[in-house]
């Protein structure tokens, strides 16, 4: 971290601390922003967690859960009054302040000390500490990675190993990833002798649907998976009415579009939600495609080389065929030779 001594200084007096981390949180958004919280917490600082909207059921077993903030209008003038007060505000796995919408205002109007820890593409947001390393599996590694270099890993409880580790687990795929490097599974045995509790965190993320998102998802197998075998690429369409009829909660679809990217042969696959005034759509590829570059240029968003997301304004309709015309005008990008491709 560029700055450590001097992070190391001012965390040596109790401070207000904020955590907060991307909109449409996910394991490792949470997990390391609730990991991060536990630690700062039992440092003797005041910490609190504000999350800029909703997020999946699947979530909330974790640690600190409870006392998440979660942005709504209603209660707007109380969040401003606690980022106000804050002496110093963490931005937690993602890069640009825009990605947390109103939180980010009021962020970016703050005057604490700020600090990003992140491993998205192209960090954009001034802050006076930054821990950001493209290469990390997830923002839970480089939470892991603080704390040791705090020389605090043992404060480290089974009930915030089990944060951390779910955020790497995700963010890695199951550890299947590009990014699951040695270091990965180095800090994941650390965190299991932490305590970390593998079965069932496991257990909790992966093997606990409900019977609406099993059917929605054979539903989208059976009858919107589009494959476009020309250009090694698929994809999913899914419209307001098709969810509705599956009672569609939030994190239904999550991996989904990982059976697109699952079919032989196949090098970038997307899924495209229509939602009340946009489409939202994740990007995810194997090998060389960067899908971070496709979701940047086109459609308002980014990520990871492997694994991206954006929003589209125009109709579900429309969004598809923009989306099928970028992959006609790319078709050299995804015609690299992979195992299982013919
Ligand atoms: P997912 O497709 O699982 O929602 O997200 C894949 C990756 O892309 C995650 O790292 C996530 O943080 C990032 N991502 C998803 N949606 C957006 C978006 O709208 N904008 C940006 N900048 N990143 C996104
Ligand atoms: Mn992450």
């Amino acid at each position: 971290m560029q700055n450590l001594d001097a992070l190391i200084t001012l965390l040596n007096s109790p401070q207000k601390i904020v955590i907060t981390t991307h909109i449409k949180p996910d394991a490792d958004a949470l997990g390391s922003s609730l990991g991060l919280a536990g630690y700062l917490q039992l440092k003797g600082h005041e910490v609190k967690v504000i999350a800029p909207s909703d997020y999946p059921e699947f979530l909330d077993w974790m640690v600190g859960n409870a006392d998440v903030i979660v942005y709504k209008d209603e209660i707007k003038e109380q969040i401003a009054s606690i980022v106000d007060d804050a002496t110093l505000i963490f931005c937690l796995d993602f890069s640009s302040l825009k990605r947390i919408e109103e939180v980010g205002v009021l962020i970016k109007k703050s005057e604490a000390k700020k600090v990003l820890i992140d491993h998205h593409l192209n960090p954009d947001i001034e802050v006076d500490f930054m821990l950001w390393d493209v290469k990390a599996s997830a923002t839970a590694e480089l939470v892991y990675d603080l704390v040791n270099s705090m020389g605090d890993i043992d404060l480290l409880s089974p009930k915030l190993a089990d944060c951390l580790y779910a955020g790497i687990l995700t963010d890695t795929g199951g550890f299947k990833h590009s990014n699951t490097t040695a270091k990965v599974h180095r800090t994941v045995a650390d965190l299991i002798d932490r305590g970390a509790n593998v079965t069932l965190v496991n257990k909790i993320i992966y093997d606990n649907n409900s019977l609406n998102r099993l059917k929605l998802i054979g539903f989208a197998l059976a009858e919107r998976l589009v494959v476009m075998p020309e250009f090694n690429v698929a994809y999913f369409k899914l419209s307001k009415a098709d969810l509705e009829q599956f009672d569609y909660q939030i994190g239904d679809s999550e991996g989904l579009v990982n059976y697109a990217l699952s079919i032989r042969g196949i090098q970038m696959a997307a899924i495209m939600i229509e939602d009340k005034d946009k489409v939202k759509m994740s990007f995810r590829s194997f090998g060389d495609v960067s899908v971070n570059d496709i979701a940047s240029e086109n459609f308002d968003g980014g990520g990871h080389k492997n694994a991206a997301g954006g929003v589209s304004r125009l109709s579900l309709e429309d969004t598809v065929a923009k989306f099928r015309e970028i992959v006609n005008n790319h078709k050299e990008k995804f015609n690299h030779k992979i195992i299982g491709n013919a």
